[in-house]
């Protein structure tokens, strides 16, 4: 199929005034950061959407490109022609000789004169446009009901616009446009996907990873960097920040409270983490967890873990099922990379029987216990490598120089 242009269309229409020209001003800004490997294509702006001419680039290739992109609602590739009823009859004929139309292919004509000034009403212009499609392609059976063929003619000041497909995009809201959070990003399947759904809500995210090193790999930390790397792809650049969390970590083991240790740990990560969102001015922390998951996502557990920030902590998969979550992940593109077999620094000291009902008071003093606990979790912010990660970014590169094998974890509990 022939197209010379995409037509995209803008979401969330309850938007009005100034709010809605930053939301169309974003969005502009962040389709012309993801068509720069595309020199050849020329962004048109319009009120309430956006054409892209495509000057002989793949309709499909940037329709998949496109419709990825934060508030557009659909993606339509369309083919041009003058606003002139002969130009627009033979456009339609040519348009058409380009499909497949066996005997009996249902179809309609649904035109829509937008610019007043043409002189054909859309009713006109349905038989109009139909009569003599209908005379060129007797294979064509009119149906008005859900034909297989609904050739839309939209007829505006500037040209006449004719489609099949209206594509539906991912919608929600431009990138950045909602303010900035802090995404606690493991190695599994589910922060991935409420990165992703963060920033569908328009929330501007900066990664933030606890490993373990020598318990977890430099693998491990590559497969996060990995991760970050494809949601960049939805961002255009992602800030990752990695924390060493070892000292922290062990500093909680031997204690006589093991089937509390996550707890411990989920807290001092938050901690961590608020004190990195108050340097990049970020207003809460997202998190992939999930009601009832496992002993960590109770409501108790996440109840007490909470209270360890100030900040609201966002879930965006909190009532999803996992079946949904897995594939959200396929769909935006993390579900192969987050399979990978790496050890996440929560699964290795996880003791036998977590508890899923920790009590605040009792966590509260085997932390105040732990005379060294505010220094180690100064000395890991301290310690932190921030490193920026774009769609291109050569993850060789910025992974360090530790052992890619783990060191055996030696038996905690
Ligand atoms: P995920 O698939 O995202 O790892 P999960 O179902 O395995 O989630 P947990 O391992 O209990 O659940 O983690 C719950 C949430 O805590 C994660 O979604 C993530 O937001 C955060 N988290 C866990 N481990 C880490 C880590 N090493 N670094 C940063 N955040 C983490
Ligand atoms: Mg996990």
């Amino acid at each position: 199929m022939t197209y010379d242009m995409l037509l995209l269309r803008f979401g969330e229409i309850t938007l009005k005034g100034r709010n809605r020209n930053r939301f169309e001003k974003t969005v502009y800004t962040h389709i012309k950061a993801v068509l720069k490997p595309y020199p050849k294509v020329h962004i048109i702006r319009e009120y309430g959407r956006l054409y892209v001419e495509l000057n002989g680039e793949s309709a499909e290739e940037l329709t998949q490109v496109l419709r990825k992109v934060f508030g557009i609602v659909s993606v339509s590739p369309v083919r041009v022609c003058p606003v002139d009823l002969d130009a627009i009859i033979e456009t339609a004929l040519d348009f058409l000789s380009e499909r497949e139309l066996p005997e009996g292919t249902t179809f309609k004509v649904n035109a829509r004169r937008v610019w007043k000034a043409f002189p054909h009403s859309s009713q006109e212009m349905n038989h109009l446009v139909g009569s003599p499609v209908l005379r060129a392609y007797p294979n064509l059976k009119v149906q008005v009901k859900q034909p297989e063929i609904e050739l839309r003619i939209e007829v505006r000041e500037n040209g006449a616009y004719l489609y099949y497909e209206t594509i539906p995009g991912v919608a929600g809201f431009p990138l950045g446009s909602n303010g900035k959070a802090m995404l606690l990003l493991s190695g599994g399947i589910d922060s991935p996907v409420a990165a992703w759904a963060a920033m569908r809500r328009g929330l501007e995210i900066e990664c933030v990873h606890f490993y373990s090193y020598p318990y977890t790999s430099q693998l491990a930390k590559e497969k996060v960097i990995e991760l970050t790397r494809i949601l960049s792809r939805y961002a255009g650049r992602i800030k990752l920040h990695l924390v060493p969390f070892t000292e922290v970590q062990t500093s909680f083991v031997g204690n006589g409270q093991d089937n509390m240790i996550i707890t411990l740990m989920r807290r001092a990560m938050l901690r961590i983490t608020s004190a990195l969102a108050e340097r990049s001015g970020a207003l809460a922390i997202v998190t992939g967890d999930n009601l009832g998951q496992v002993a960590s996502q109770t409501l108790a557990s996440m109840n007490v873990i909470g209270r360890a920030t100030e900040l609201p902590i966002l879930r965006p998969l909190v009532t999803m099922d996992k079946n949904d979550i897995v594939n959200q992940a396929i769909e935006i593109g993390t579900y192969e990379t987050s399979i990978l077999p790496y050890e996440d620094c929560c699964t290795l000291f996880v003791p036998k029987s977590p508890t899923t009902n920790p009590n605040l008071h009792v966590v509260e003093r085997v932390e105040a216990s732990l005379e060294r606990l505010p220094e180690l979790i100064e000395a890991a912010i301290a310690a932190t490598e921030t490193v920026i990660i774009k769609p291109d970014t050569d993850i060789s590169r910025i992974s360090g120089k530790e052992s890619r094998e783990p060191v055996v974890q030696e038996e905690w509990f």
